[in-house]
């Protein structure tokens, strides 16, 4: 380990995702003079919720962030519950509680809201935000990284940060192995009315999907379900709230009173289950690749963000640590790696159950995911 670097550096992130403002916020937060590139034009969000597991909580308490989530999204009982297609409960686990007594063990929250939280305080930290950008080219030397931005500026930085997610161009541009890898499942999302009784995680064994529910407000929570198909159909948007339905036809009970709620197609979303990693360097030089551009797993596992979040932690801390950019980055690579691969095997296996009609066996292995998580990383 090296002597502890002092200098501010100039850091660009492309991507202002959940893993590019964590980082950048981090970043700034040591002082650095942090730009985010983001591709959008604008700062819309598609997605209706995420779960903030006890790892996500422990990195936002880090940054400060964990108070503001909890005040705007819904902290749950932190019980995980599974029920059979008619709605009985067929197991049950604790989550494990990261952040100890009083506080959260998990927050349900809407995507768009946990954007805004990270970016008004990456704004309150001096960070640069700009939208409508990405980097072209990127050229190193032993002093810095020359970035091509897609305005036509050249622009000169110590550390260059790849946080644009599971298609990077920045991992691309670098020549690193990973490519996204469809699990043969597409992921619906419905925004719905919270039923009293959703406090918690419930998830349905239907006979040929999975589905679930997440409360992300006193007044909003999200059905979702897991669809097995090889070929995924290509749906209009307006057709997307009938077929959910549609799919969710075999479940009774408490799933009913869900399915019976998807009825407006705006408040639906459909995608691609798709799992990638990086299985060696995140690195090359003075460019590093944070989130799901390095690891990538299958929502299932409900901690795609939570990873994303504690890589922009910890590769501050590494920072602070280390000499030199290049040395603090090889200590990040070899760090984050190993449970970066543990987390995304354990999703990819899940999904694998989920196709075999295996549900409550997937249920168990999350507890066992969970459990990995919660360990300090
Ligand atoms: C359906 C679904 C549900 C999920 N639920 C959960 C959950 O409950 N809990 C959880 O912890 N995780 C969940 N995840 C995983 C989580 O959403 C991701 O792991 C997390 O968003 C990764 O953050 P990221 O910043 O790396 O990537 P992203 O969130 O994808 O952000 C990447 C950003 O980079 C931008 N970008 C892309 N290309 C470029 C470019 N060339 N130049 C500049 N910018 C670019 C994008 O516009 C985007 O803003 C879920 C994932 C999915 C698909």
């Amino acid at each position: 380990m090296g002597a502890k670097q002092t200098r501010h550096r100039s850091v660009l992130v492309v991507g202002g995702g959940v893993g590019g403002l964590a980082t950048a916020i981090a970043l700034a937060r040591r002082g650095d003079e942090v730009e985010v590139a983001e591709l959008k034009p604008d700062w819309s969000v598609a997605g209706w919720g995420l779960l903030l597991t006890g790892p996500a909580l422990r990195s936002l308490d880090a940054l400060g962030l964990t108070d503001a989530c909890a005040a705007e999204g819904y902290a749950t009982s932190g019980e995980a519950v599974n029920c059979d297609s008619s709605g009985e409960v067929k197991a049950t686990f604790k989550v494990p509680s990261v952040l100890g007594e009083g506080r959260p063990v998990e927050i349900g929250l809407a995507r768009p809201v946990l954007l805004n939280i990270l970016r008004g305080e990456a704004e309150a930290r001096g960070v640069r935000l700009r939208t409508g950008l990405t980097v072209d080219t990127l050229a190193q030397d032993p002093h810095g990284v020359t970035a091509c931005l897609s305005n036509g500026e050249e622009r000169r930085f110590d550390l260059v940060v790849g946080a644009d997610g599971i298609r990077s161009a920045v991992r691309d541009l670098l020549g690193q192995s990973g490519k996204p890898e469809y699990t043969g499942q597409m992921v619906w999302r419905a925004l719905v009315p919270r039923p009293d009784w959703v406090t918690t995680v419930h998830t349905f064994n239907g006979s040929q999907h999975g589905a679930g529910v997440i409360p992300i407000s006193d007044t909003r929570a999200y059905v979702f379900l897991t669809e097995n198909t090889p070929e995924p159909m290509v749906y209009s948007q307006d057709e997307l709230a009938d077929r959910m339905v549609e799919l969710m036809a075999d479940l009774s009970g408490r799933a009913a009173e869900l399915r019976a709620a998807i009825t407006d197609p705006e408040d639906v979303v459909r995608r691609r289950v798709e799992t990638c990693l990086i299985d060696g360097d995140w690195h090359v030089g003075r460019v590093v690749l944070v989130g799901d551009a390095a690891h990538a797993p299958s929502p299932q596992m409900t901690s795609g963000a939570a990873l994303a979040i504690e890589d922009g932690v910890i590769l501050a801390e590494e920072l602070d640590r280390n000499a030199t950019v290049e040395d603090a980055l090889r200590a990040f690579s070899s760090r984050r790696l190993e449970r970066g691969r543990h987390l995304v095997n354990i999703s990819v296996e899940i999904a694998e159950m989920y196709i075999a009609g295996r549900l409550l066996e997937a249920f168990q292995l999350l507890r066992d995911g969970h459990a990995a998580m919660a360990r300090r990383p």
